[in-house]
Formats: structure tokens, sequence, C-alpha cells
């Protein structure tokens, strides 16, 4: 009996003593970040009108324009001196410029008769350096384990391999066929493909779509040179051979042996079009206290892939759901500090966008900050925290931490322990290991801060089925883990901005 009593106590003692670490003021603006509050949020963002969300679109200026209404109406100011520190004159949005390239600029004649793009070839990137014409092609057949047998290519080569039984060329990678012809003299490389018809009708809409890159930067660039590499279907093949008056089995069978000479005029003018466009951070900054020239951020992407063959890919996990944490925590701060709580250090909530085209926000961001990154104390990136993947089947209260120790182990324990003390969930590190081939750490919005030094901690609830689907729906986020989720990032948030010393940085 007696003992049991002791036991009662030790407990109670262990319960109380966990409790007198808990910070009831975080705890209580905590309150304000609600499932109904979340679900509100993401009702609106995730609905078929913001069209997906995808950077440069109507849908993405919807959702911004949404996102810095909230930020107003938590009471949060617009960041002073705005067109200075090259945000737009509201205070809240940075716009960044984006190029998209759309395929299907280059015309092609084989003695004067004009063929037509996705009717009688297609290519993946438009990388021709300038107009060409030929009165000669040189028709090859056939790759060798060393390199396509070229010696010196012709300005103009017709790769054709008669009764091939590889998988369809196009899908051996163009990319890698270029490569191989680099520097031998080939501008274009035409490439026969049998099945190039039924390829085009079944993937032509994602072949026109073309190609994003952030402006103002050589990203993206730097691949786009090289020959041009062309898919054309048999019968355009069999238009070159006969132009030049050789017979089509006489032509393939001497390539079998040597470099054959079609005499015929071919040529390749026009680009494809470029637009420029435009994405958008929102950022919502709540100034600091005694710290207050130390800053840490909180970043989710608002956009997703936007509408493709007609269906709304509604992004409601990916990234709505990051997006409607960071707008719930900068309400909660927000409000904390109207009531005297504000926090030490200030605290940035950016939503940023372009990240599914490849990080283009973060990095305009980082590129271009607000904030002096060396001020930067930390980067919570969220990308996907509503769902629960297929491994998690049955134990659904974790989330996927992602380099959290990398930077600095300070940042990683400090999670470790919020996560102790408030949210107890199961924090998964799988995915942080430095050899996972998912390379996850690489793939969203905290690696552009990660880059420049600055310690990053990366939530995820892992893939699933839907995602970068069509049913990335509200009606399938788990609310409840969406909101416990987000709390653990939230004290995690509060910890930061509140502690004496920012967490150290490894080795420093
Ligand atoms: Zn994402």
């Amino acid at each position: 009996m007696a003992r049991r009593i002791l036991v009662a106590i030790v407990c109670l003692v262990a319960v109380l003593s966990a409790a007198a670490q808990q910070d009831s003021i975080a705890m209580r603006y905590a309150g304000l970040i609600t499932e109904e509050g979340l679900r509100e949020h993401l009702s609106v963002l995730a609905s078929d009108a913001y069209e997906g969300r995808e950077v440069g679109s109507r849908g993405e200026k919807m959702a911004t324009a949404y996102i810095m209404e909230q930020f107003k109406g938590y009471g949060i100011p617009p960041i002073a001196g705005a067109e200075s520190k090259g945000l737009l004159p509201d205070g809240y949005r940075q716009e960044f410029p984006v190029v998209l390239a759309r395929n299907g600029g280059i015309r092609m004649t084989v003695n004067g008769k004009p063929y037509r793009f996705l009717k009688d070839y297609f290519y993946f990137r438009e990388t021709l350096p300038a107009d060409l014409k030929v009165a000669e092609v040189m028709l090859v057949s056939g790759l060798t384990a060393g390199g396509m047998r070229l010696g010196g290519g012709g300005k103009v080569t017709l790769l054709w391999e008669e009764g091939d039984k590889d998988p369809p060329a196009p899908f051996l990678d163009l990319a890698t066929l270029g490569k191989m012809v680099k520097g031998t003299g080939v501008e274009v490389l035409l490439v026969v493909e049998p099945s190039a018809a039924g390829l085009m009708e079944r993937y032509g809409p994602m072949m026109e779509q073309g190609r994003m890159r952030l402006g103002g930067t050589d990203q993206g660039t730097k691949v786009e040179d090289g020959p041009q590499v062309m898919v054309i279907t048999p019968e355009l093949a069999e238009a070159i051979v006969a132009g030049s008056g050789l017979k089509k089995k006489k032509a393939l069978k001497e390539a079998a042996n040597k470099r054959v000479i079609l005499k015929v005029p071919v040529s390749f003018t026009g680009k494809g079009v470029e637009e420029q466009l435009t994405g958008q951070n929102v950022l919502a900054y709540v100034e600091g206290g005694d710290k207050k020239d130390e800053i840490v951020v909180v970043t989710a992407h608002l956009d997703h892939v936007g509408v493709q063959d007609g269906e709304v890919y509604n992004g409601a996990d990916d990234d709505g759901s990051g997006t409607v944490a960071v707008m719930g925590m900068a309400e909660a701060f927000a409000k904390a500090k109207a009531d005297g709580h504000g926090p030490r250090r200030s605290m940035l909530f950016m939503a940023v966008s372009g990240e599914e085209k490849g990080l283009f926000g973060s990095r305009w961001y980082t590129d271009h900050p607000v904030f002096p990154l060396d001020s930067t104390v930390a980067d919570l990136n969220i990308d996907m925290i509503g769902r629960v993947d297929s491994t998690h089947d049955g134990r659904d209260r974790y989330v996927y931490v992602i380099g959290s120790f990398r930077l600095s182990r300070e940042l990683g324990d400090i999670v470790e322990m919020q996560n102790e003390r408030y949210t107890k969930l199961a924090l998964d590190y799988t995915y942080d290991a430095e050899d996972d081939p998912n390379r996850f750490y690489y793939r969203s919005d905290h690696y552009n801060f990660a880059k420049h030094g600055i310690p990053v901690a990366f939530f995820f609830n892992g893939v699933h089925e839907d995602y970068h689907g069509p049913y990335d729906e509200v009606d399938k986020i788990r609310f409840d883990l969406l909101r416990e989720r987000t709390l653990l990032v939230y004290y995690t948030a509060w910890e930061l901005a509140n502690r004496d010393r920012r967490p150290a940085v490894n080795g420093d």
C-alpha cells in the first residue's frame, strides 16, 4: 500500500514538473489554432475556384490575395519601407519573375514542305540556337555501346534504327542522346520512333506545356544548350529519304556500314514563345521585442500544379495544409503580441510560391532577403502535414522531421523538447538519412535557407496515393493531425523566438 502511494506521488511529481516546464502563455495562444479555423481556410484555398494555385496563374494571385487579407485581419501591419525592401507597395507580397518557355515554336520543312509539331515530330526541350537551313542530312543507323557511330556528325543527323527491339526511344532519355552527340558538330538530331504518333496523341498536352524557370537568374537556362533533339515519325523520316532520291531500304542498308549523306533541303526556323509571368510570396512580419533584429522564419508553399487535362489539382495536402498552418501560427503570434506577449525575436510567416516548379519563391526570397540572412536564426518549413502515409496505418500520430539536426543539433533538440512537452507525436527520422534516395532534404523550400547555412527543420507527412494527383482534396485531410503537427511547429517557433540564445550552428 505504502509503496503504491509512493508510486503515485512519484507520478504526480513527474506530471507537475512536466507541467511546470510548459509555458501557459504559449498554450493559451495555441488554443487559437483550431481544426475549424484550419478547415475554413483550406476549404477556400483548395477549392476549385483557386484553380490549383499554379505559380503565375490567376488562382495563385487569388490565393496570395486571400492569405494577405487574413494576415491583415490578424492585425499584422504591412512591412515598413516595402518598396525599398523589394516588396509590392502593399507591404505583404514579394513578387518574382517567372519565365514560361512554351514548346512547339520550331517549324520544320523538308523539300519546302512544312511539317508540324505534335503531328510529325515532338521534343521536350527547345535548344535550337538559331534558324538552320541545310542542303543535306546525314543518315546513321544505330547506337553502339561507345556512343553514336558518327565520327563527325552532319549538322542535321537522322538516327534511324530499323527493327529496334528496345523500348521507345523518347523514354530512353532524349537528354542523354543529346549529350552523346554533343561536340560532334550535330545541331539537330532527328530520332525516328515508330510509336511517335501514339506518343504525341497521348502526351501531346504535356509536351506542349513548356517549362518554367525563375526569371532574373540563370536557373534552368544552363541545361538549355546543346543539340536540338527531335523525335519524328517514320513517315517524316521516309519523306526525308525520298526527298534525296534514295530508296529507304537501300539507304538503311548502307547506313548499317557507313554514314550516308541524303541530299535534301531541310530547314528549322523559329523558337518557342517565352511568356513573362510573375509569382508572389506573402509575408507576415510580427516584430519582436528585445531581440527583434533576429528573425525566425516559418514557411510553406502556397502554390500547387494548377489544372491538368481539365482537372483542378487542388493540392489540399500539398501544400494547402502547410499554408493554413502558417496562417494559424501567424494569427496566434499576432494575438499574443496584441495582448502584450509578443515574441522576443521577430517572426516571419511566409507562404512562398513556385515551389512545385523548382523552389522559385524561397530561392527568390533568399537571393533577395527582406531581412538579413545573417540575422535569420532558423527556417521551419512545412510541406504536407494533413494526411497519413501507408507506412503509418494505425499509427497516425507521427510526423517526419527532416534536417533538424544537420546544421544545428540544438535546433533538433528543441524540436524534440517541445514535442516532449506539448505534442508527443512520434517523430520519424527515416527521411533524414544522408543517403535517403528520396532526397526530401533538397526538395522543399527549407533547402534554400539551409544552403545559406541557416538551420532548418522540415515537417512532412510522407507521400500517399493522391500525391500530385487530382484527388488531393480537403475531404481527405485529417484536421486533427494537421492541428497537432501545426502545434509542434508552433511550440518550436515559440521557443526559438523567446529563448536567450539563438540555436548554435554546428561547429561554431
Ligand atoms: Zn509540396
